[in-house]
Order: structure tokens, then C-alpha cells, then sequence
């Protein structure tokens, strides 16, 4: 059996981060499952397919032409779609917005579930979702969930942007945090939550090492 280490939490726990840090360590492959609703969302977007177009969007998610190319330690993956380089476009509060939209739509979950299970190969794999643990792969013998408080994933998320040359009330950030979370813990299709057998941690107010440490020690390494 191929070893699947499952991440999941909300948005700005530092899972995406984490998730690369532990991919390299161990030599695994990687899945970063939300990029893939974010492309679903962005594709559809592109084609003037409507959030209300649910055969549409499965059509879309069905198809989607995407490779994710390895980049140095630190940098994210850099993602083609159709052979284009759609890096920057999906990082948008715009796309993860209507990522989280497109992701609510069960019949748009199931497009891409096979998808996903097709990530898990030797020598193993980290997968980087809000489901992975629960949906994707049940079976998974490491299970986490990354937590992290409203506030510090706000804070993180402002200082990412100022990074990046964009200023953004942080209130308005945590307001979108917050509504984000909402959609995610309280839709029907795959609610955010832990596994039952998931070992939750939390982050708030540790570096990236630490929780990188803690993680390493949960999954046993
Ligand atoms: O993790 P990321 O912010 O890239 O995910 C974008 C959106 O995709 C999330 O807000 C969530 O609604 C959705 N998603 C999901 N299941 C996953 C990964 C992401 O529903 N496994």
C-alpha cells in the first residue's frame, strides 16, 4: 500500500506551505486538491460557464488539461492549463472565492475525486485539502488537521500580500476568513471538518518549524 500523509483545515493554516516542507523532506509526491477547484472555477470562468451551469462545470472538471511543474524549495508549484501558465491567476481572492463556490456542487466533487486518488503513487504521497482525510482518502494511515485561529490566519494572509505588493485592510481579510470557514464547515457536499482518527494542530503562534516538527512527529517520522 502506497502511504498517503492527508493535511487537511481551513484556508491560511499554513497547510499549503507545510504540505510542500513534508512532501520534500519525505520525497513524496505532492497533491494540492484545491488548485484543482480553483482551476475548475478559473477554466469555467474562461468558457462563461455559470456557477448555476452544474452540467457545465462537471464537464469542465472533467476535462481539465493540467500539469503542475516542481519549482525550488519555497516557491509554489508553478500550474499549466492547456499549456498555459495560470500561476498567478489562480492565487486570486476572486478564484478562491468562486473555488469555494464550485467546490459546494457534489456532482463537481465526484468529476474530481478519481482524479485525485490517481496522485497516490510510489513512494507516497502528501495530499493538501479539506477533505483528503475524510473523502479522498479514508484509508490514509496519517491523518492531520491544521487549525489555526480567524486572527492569525488573517494576519498571515496580510503580511502574504504586503509581501506581494498588495494593501488590504486586514479587517476586510478576516471578514472574508470568517465567511469563507462559514461556506466550507456548513455546506452539504464534504463540510470541512477533522477525520475521526485525524490528529488535529494547531498553529497559532508557532513558526513554520515548529508546526513543520509537529507534523514530522505525528506522521511518525
Ligand atoms: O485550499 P484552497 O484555498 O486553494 O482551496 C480553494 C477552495 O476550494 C476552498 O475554499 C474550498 O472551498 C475548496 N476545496 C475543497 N476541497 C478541497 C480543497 C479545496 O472544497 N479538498
Amino acid at each position: 500500500d502506497i502511504p498517503v500523509i492527508a493535511i487537511d483545515g481551513p484556508s491560511g493554516s499554513g497547510k499549503g506551505t507545510i504540505t510542500q516542507m513534508v512532501a520534500r523532506r519525505l520525497g513524496y509526491h505532492l497533491l494540492d486538491s484545491g488548485a484543482l477547484y480553483r482551476l475548475t472555477a478559473l477554466a469555467a470562468q474562461r468558457q462563461g460557464i455559470g456557477i448555476a451551469d452544474i452540467d457545465g462545470l462537471v464537464r469542465v472538471a472533467g476535462k481539465l488539461d493540467v500539469a503542475f511543474l516542481p519549482t525550488p524549495p519555497g516557491e509554489p508549484a508553478r500550474v499549466l492549463m492547456g499549456g498555459d501558465d495560470v500561476t498567478a491567476d489562480i492565487r486570486t481572492e476572486t478564484c478562491g472565492e468562486n473555488a469555494s463556490r464550485v467546490a459546494a456542487i457534489q456532482a463537481v466533487r465526484d468529476a474530481l475525486l478519481q482524479r485525485q486518488r490517481d496522485f497516490r503513487q510510489a513512494p507516497g504521497l502528501v495530499a493538501d485539502g479539506r477533505d483528503m482525510g475524510t473523502v479522498i482518502f479514508p484509508d490514509a494511515p496519517v491523518k492531520i488537521f491544521l487549525t489555526a485561529s480567524a486572527e492569525e490566519r488573517a494576519e498571515r494572509r496580510y503580511r502574504q500580500l504586503l509581501d506581494a505588493g498588495v494593501d488590504v485592510s486586514i479587517d476586510a481579510l478576516l471578514e472574508e476568513i470568517r465567511a469563507r470557514d462559514d461556506r466550507d464547515m456548513n455546506r452539504a457536499s464534504a463540510p470541512l471538518r477533522p477525520a475521526d482518527d485525524a490528529q488535529v494542530i494547531d498553529s497559532t503562534g508557532l513558526s513554520i518549524e515548529e508546526v513543520l516538527e509537529k507534523v514530522m512527529a505525528a506522521a511518525g517520522q
